[in-house]
């Protein structure tokens, strides 16, 4: 037992559906992985490998509960995307392996500080600040591959204040799920309680307090929030 000098922060965990949570460990986000959403950034979606970056676990939101919105920013964009639940670590797994990693997909939301993001790459400085605010990572129910096995296509949309924002297939992913999880799974050993956020179709635009944001993925489930 160690003698911890304060208590020990709860771990995090994302609800399951049938019942149980899912320990969460690390969270990490694929940039540009629609086509069409790398054009609206500036991006170019034929040149550029997959690249990452991560969010601290606790800035997942869960349960539908409000978001309340950041300080040091006028400007927050809402970005629906799948997530994968990685329920089996390794390194350097093979694409062909990949999918026997995964324990469960849900429908989540990788919220951006957009005014920050876009000073940072101004300045060729890290996103942190701009992508792992608390807060910033709004998630819905995971569902098991047990229950509905992977998702290769279906519609991902978002809807704020039930009118439609964002709208996009899961097969339209520059880099599929195998592929992402080979890439990312040589840059670190994944680990049980991985979460990986897969990238946002096009679409992304300003949420205001008082939004009501409903995302859904086809065969997958639902995320909810309200900006307050
Ligand atoms: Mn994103």
């Amino acid at each position: 037992m160690q003698d911890y000098v304060f208590a020990p922060p709860a771990v995090v965990a994302v609800p399951v559906q049938g019942g149980g949570a899912f320990p969460v460990r690390r969270v990490f986000c694929v940039g540009r992985n629609y086509a069409a959403h790398a054009r609206e950034m500036g991006g170019d979606p034929n040149r550029e490998p997959p690249f990452f970056f991560t969010k601290p676990a606790d800035a997942l939101l869960t349960m539908g509960a409000d978001l309340p919105y950041p300080p040091a920013t006028s400007d927050v964009h809402h970005e629906m995307e799948l997530v994968v639940a990685i329920g089996q670590g390794g390194a350097e797994i093979a694409e062909d392996a990949a999918l026997a990693h995964v324990w469960g997909y849900a429908a989540g939301l990788d919220m951006t500080r957009r005014d920050l993001q876009a000073q940072a790459k101004k300045d060729s400085r890290p996103w942190d600040m701009a992508k792992g605010f608390d807060h910033s990572a709004p998630i819905g129910v995971l569902r098991p591959v047990a229950v509905g096995g992977h998702p290769g296509q279906g519609a991902i949309t978002l809807r704020v204040n039930g009118e439609q924002r964002q709208s996009g297939d899961l097969s339209h992913m520059i880099w599929s799920v195998p592929e992402t999880i080979a890439y990312l799974s040589r840059l670190v050993r994944l680990a049980p309680g991985d979460l990986i956020f897969t990238g946002t179709p096009d679409g992304v635009a300003s949420v205001l307090r008082g939004d009501v944001l409903d995302g859904e993925i086809e065969g997958v489930g639902t995320v909810h929030t309200r900006i307050v």
